[in-house]
């Protein structure tokens, strides 16, 4: 273990990072959580930032129903569907012995359209902000304008003359790349070492510009930055600080509670919500929570899980320090399979933002996410990337809190009335090829 004096400093009045340094799973329930209304006002957003988000994917939804078919079904709107995992949980609590009170399903991103990742949600937004913006100010788009013009050739040349620049584990970068070349813009995507060739490859296909970097996803993120400051007709996704990502992300809680109504699954002060995100840089799940939060209050409990080799916001809330220290600073290497979740630093302002809002942070070891993901392969024949499995195992550690569960005032009644979501945030874009290899590894 590093012996840093700053290690052995924040390490005496934070035992938990002697945990972290450790490498074992390691889990924290924030006692400084506020009620809803108390922590929502940190945030510096509201629901009407979130009720905007949604109206514009809704001008834009005529866009996305003529260029992408499979969003047809849906009227243009990019959803996931949610789904039961009975024999999942049946599964998990004959093999751990953990009781899982109440019901369990699994919100899949990993299928949203166009991308297969949850950064079909923040990331096309972005770029839909940046495009609407682009086409108003330059009177391109009279009032009431339908939106099926973004297909255009005017408008795809139009919007050549202009870059999009991500830095990214590959995710960011997909998604990013994805919607700029369908919407005519260069697409710059500086890609972290961890980024999965398939990505890099898929993107070069389709005419973005991949740049590889030897080093992680926050230098990555770095590089684009200093490029796209020194480049004119340019805008940068900054994952690190972007509220609008962040908004994109939360749009999917209202869509949820519509997707709960019709399943037929009641939350209220008797039937308690548990959602178990998995967290990389933090804009994904923060702004998920956010919307979870503005939905449904004190009635919802967000949990995020990180991997063993990168509890970046973990480390960021835990020590109060946010995006002032970085996993390396404990001694950790931020090498895991989870790829999507390789961030070693949290952003800027989410954890500053969500600190109140989030009731606990959890860790998870890439062989437990092998194992999950094929677990969840076997007996419900829903395939998910590694990143993706991490929620079920946040689920085990919470449940098993009773000190947490205790505090938040959950009997053993009430958590018998319990839904949990375990959010799966990518996977269908997975090349049949690569999914044999994450079924078959040992
Ligand atoms: C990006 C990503 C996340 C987490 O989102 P952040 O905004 O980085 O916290 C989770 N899972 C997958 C598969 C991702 O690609």
């Amino acid at each position: 273990m590093n012996t840093s004096p700053f290690l052995h400093t924040i390490s005496k009045e934070l035992p938990l990072i002697h945990q972290l340094c450790s490498l074992t799973e390691t889990n924290w329930f924030n006692p400084a959580i506020k009620t809803t209304s108390e922590g929502l006002r940190h945030v510096g957003l509201t629901k009407e930032h979130i009720d905007e988000a949604e109206q514009r994917m809704i001008r834009f939804a005529p866009f996305f129903r003529a260029v992408y078919p499979e969003t047809r079904g849906s009227h243009g709107i990019i959803e996931s569907p949610l789904r039961r995992i009975p024999h999942m949980q049946q599964h998990l609590q004959q093999n751990t012995g953990i009781k899982i009170p109440g019901t369990l399903l699994i919100k899949l991103d990993s299928e949203l359209p166009i991308s297969g990742s949850i950064k079909a949600r923040g990331g096309i937004y972005e770029v839909l902000v940046y495009a609407e913006q682009l086409a108003l100010t330059n009177g391109l788009l009279p009032h009431s304008s339908d939106y099926e013009i973004f297909t255009t050739t005017e408008f795809k040349g139009f919007f050549s003359q202009y870059s999009i620049v991500v830095g990214s584990t590959g995710n960011l970068g997909l998604s990013i790349g994805i919607i700029s070349r369908a919407l005519g813009f260069n697409a710059i995507i500086h890609m972290s070492t961890d980024a999965r060739q398939w990505k890099k490859d898929m993107l070069r296909a389709i005419g973005a510009h991949v740049i590889e970097h030897s080093a992680d996803y926050s230098q990555a993120v770095q590089a684009g930055r200093e490029k796209a400051a020194n480049t004119n007709f340019c805008h940068f996704v900054d994952d690190e600080n972007s509220t609008n990502l962040f908004l994109g992300y939360a749009v999917a809680a209202r869509r949820l509670k519509k997707q709960l109504m019709e399943a037929g699954i009641t939350v209220d002060s008797h039937h308690p919500l548990f959602v178990y995100l998995p967290c990389g840089v933090g804009g994904g799940p923060g702004g998920v929570s956010f919307g979870l939060k503005t939905e449904f209050g004190d009635n919802v409990h967000c949990i995020f899980v990180e991997p063993t080799h990168s509890p970046s916001m973990f480390l960021g809330v835990y020590t109060g320090l946010h995006d002032q220290i970085c996993v390396q600073d404990i001694g950790l290497d931020n090498r895991t399979i989870a790829d999507g979740l390789a961030c070693g630093r949290p952003s800027g302002f989410v954890g500053q933002a969500m600190q109140y809002l989030i009731d606990g942070y959890t860790t998870v070891s890439d062989s437990n996410l092998q194992t999950l993901l094929k677990q969840l392969y076997a007996k419900e024949g829903i395939f998910i990337e590694p990143s993706s499995t991490a929620g079920f195992k946040g689920m085990l550690h919470t449940i098993k809190n009773q000190d947490y569960l205790n505090r938040i005032g959950m009997s053993a009644e009430k958590i018998s009335n319990a839904t949990h979501i375990v959010w799966a945030t990518g996977g269908s874009m997975v090349p049949e090829k690569e999914k044999a290899l994450y079924l078959h590894a040992s």
